[in-house]
Formats: C-alpha cells, structure tokens, sequence
C-alpha cells in the first residue's frame, strides 16, 4: 500500500477562498475584520510567525497590526494593552504571540484577553466550551487537523484514533473535537506504557509530541490515516515525528512535513478572526434593534 499524501497547501488555499469571501461580505457592510498580534521581545522564531500571520491576513483581506512590546515590559502594562485592546469595537481578535518572558504569566494573559476576541481558543472559557461540545473558537492547530480530516471525507464516527501527545495547544483539545465527532479516542503521552499498543489499534493516528522518527512502519495499523503535527528540525532540515518514507508504504493517508498541517494552522486563525467580525457585527445589531 502507498498512501495519499495529503496537500496541506492546497487545502489551506481552498478554505482561504472561502474566508476571503467572508471577510469581502463584511466589508460590503462596512465592517473591516480586524486582527491586532501582540509581540513582546525579539524571539526571531515569533517574529517570523508573526510576520506569516500578518503577510496571510493581508491575503485574504484581514487588517492586522502588530504592537510590539520590549521584553522587560512589565506584566501589568502588558495586561492593560490588551484591556485597551478588549474594549476597542474595531478589534476583532487578539493574539498574544507565544512564548512570553519568563516573568510574565502565560495563564493571566490568556484570561485578560476578552473570550470573544481570543482568536486562538486558549482562554478558559473557550476550553470549558470545547469540553461540553459548544465549541466557540476552536484551537487553530486541532482545528486545521479536523479541517483536513473533513476535506479528505475520512469520517470518524466509530473510528479509533490514537492522538500521541497531551497538550493543552494540540493533543487535548484535538482529542475533545474528535470525541465530538463520535470517534473512540486514546491520548498517549511521554509516560505511556508501550506507546504501540495505543498506535496498532489507530484507524487515524495524529502525533503532536515533538518528536522525530518517534512513529515507525511497526507502530502503524495498514490503511491508517496519519496526520503528523510534529516540527522537529534534524540536521537543518524540517521534518515531523513520523518515519514519512517508511510508514507512507503503510498508511491510506498521510500527511508530510512541510506542507501538511502546517498551512492549516494560519488558516484556522484567520477563519476565527473572521468568524469574530462576524459575531460582533451580529451582536452590534441585535443590540441597536434593542434600543
Ligand atoms: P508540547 O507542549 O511539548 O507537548 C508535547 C506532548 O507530547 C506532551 O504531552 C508530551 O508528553 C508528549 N510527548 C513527548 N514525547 C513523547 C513520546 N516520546 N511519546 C509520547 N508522547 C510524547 O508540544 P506541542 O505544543 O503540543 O507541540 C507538539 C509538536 O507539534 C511540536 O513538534 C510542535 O512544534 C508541533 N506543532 C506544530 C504546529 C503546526 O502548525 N504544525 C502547531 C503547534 C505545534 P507529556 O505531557 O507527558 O510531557
């Protein structure tokens, strides 16, 4: 068996049409969608991916901006630009570019930003909403990993999926939206006893552990779908926690690194940005038939 290479690339590009023309109707009603990043120190890594977000707004007609703040801001400084940033109607979403200085609290930033405008789905609320299956915005990673899923038709009711890797960013929240869809999910971790035993039973097995070549053709049932979150860079080259050239002679599916979840990441943010303009227009009018 050789399996489909899933195109990350592609699939982003056709859902990007999609959230383009959502962002063109907002316009045509006067709303300009609208996305502020916040950066805080010179982390080269988040500058590039700040820079990729701000370069696929402009894409698809999102206005972004990005504040920069030193890296020695004081935390409570940082909290109060975002309080700016809740309160000002214009703002749809707000992202704060992770990691943070050492000093300042990931949790309390993260519960500052306004849950209508947590564009990244990291906010308490919108986890708790994740967990009774009234999802509000859905992490952007999981969420272009189910995007995929349904793009490639792979249904997932009865299914068995094993997600390797528990974070609160990806495994967790990818197993929540899988269990939504009525699949059998398994979450394995760094502890997990004989990680094959989870990963045989896998009709789709997604690995997010960061990881290289921790998934061989040994650990793959036949015709599994496998999705390969991991970004390991080995010998200066980019390559996920999956053996590709072995276990694609295995899998029905699978999905390469570069160019598989990757592109869906990004996507999935300016999905939810949009998604954000178009609650609080709905809101905005709602509230003036009210008055
Ligand atoms: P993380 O916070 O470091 O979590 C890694 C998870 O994998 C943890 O739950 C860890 O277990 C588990 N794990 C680590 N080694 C393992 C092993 N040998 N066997 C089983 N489980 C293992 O990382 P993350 O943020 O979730 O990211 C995971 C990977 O996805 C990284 O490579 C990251 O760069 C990549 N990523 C890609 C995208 C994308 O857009 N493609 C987005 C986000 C992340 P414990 O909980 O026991 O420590």
């Amino acid at each position: 068996m050789t399996a489909k290479i899933i195109d990350g690339v592609a699939i982003a590009r056709s859902v990007r049409v999609g959230i383009a023309e959502r962002a063109g109707a907002l316009k045509a009603r006067g709303v300009n969608p609208a996305l502020t990043v916040i950066l805080v120190g010179d982390d080269p890594a988040s500058a590039i991916y700040v820079r990729n977000k701000v370069r696929a707004c402009a894409e698809v007609g999102i206005k972004s901006e990005v504040v920069r703040l030193p890296a020695d801001i004081a935390e409570r400084q940082l909290l109060e630009r975002i309080r700016v940033l809740n309160d000002t109607p214009s703002i749809h979403g707000i992202l704060v570019q992770l990691p943070l200085p050492r000093h300042i609290s990931v949790r309390r930033v993260v519960e500052t930003i306004s849950a209508g405008k947590d564009v990244d789905g990291f906010h308490l609320y919108n986890v708790g909403g994740l967990v009774i299956g009234q999802t509000v915005f859905p992490p952007c990673t999981p969420y272009g990993v189910q995007k995929i899923l349904e793009h490639e038709d792979i249904e997932l009711e009865g299914k068995n999926v094993t997600v390797v890797g528990a974070s609160n960013i990806v495994g967790k929240p990818l197993a929540l939206m899988l269990m939504q869809r009525e699949a059998t999910v398994a979450i394995c971790h760094a502890k997990t006893r004989d990680l094959t035993q989870y990963t045989i039973l896998a009709d789709i097995l997604v690995v997010a552990a960061g990881s290289p070549n921790l998934i061989v053709p040994a650990m793959v049932r036949t015709g599994a779908v496998v999705i390969d979150v991991g970004i390991n860079f080995v010998d200066g080259r980019l390559v996920g926690d999956v053996d590709f050239q072995g276990v694609r002679r295995k899998a029905s599916y699978i999905t390469p690194v570069p160019g598989g979840v990757g592109p869906m990441t990004v996507t999935m943010l300016l999905e939810n940005t949009v998604a954000a303009a178009e609650r609080a227009t709905a809101a905005a009018r709602l509230h003036a038939i009210d008055a």
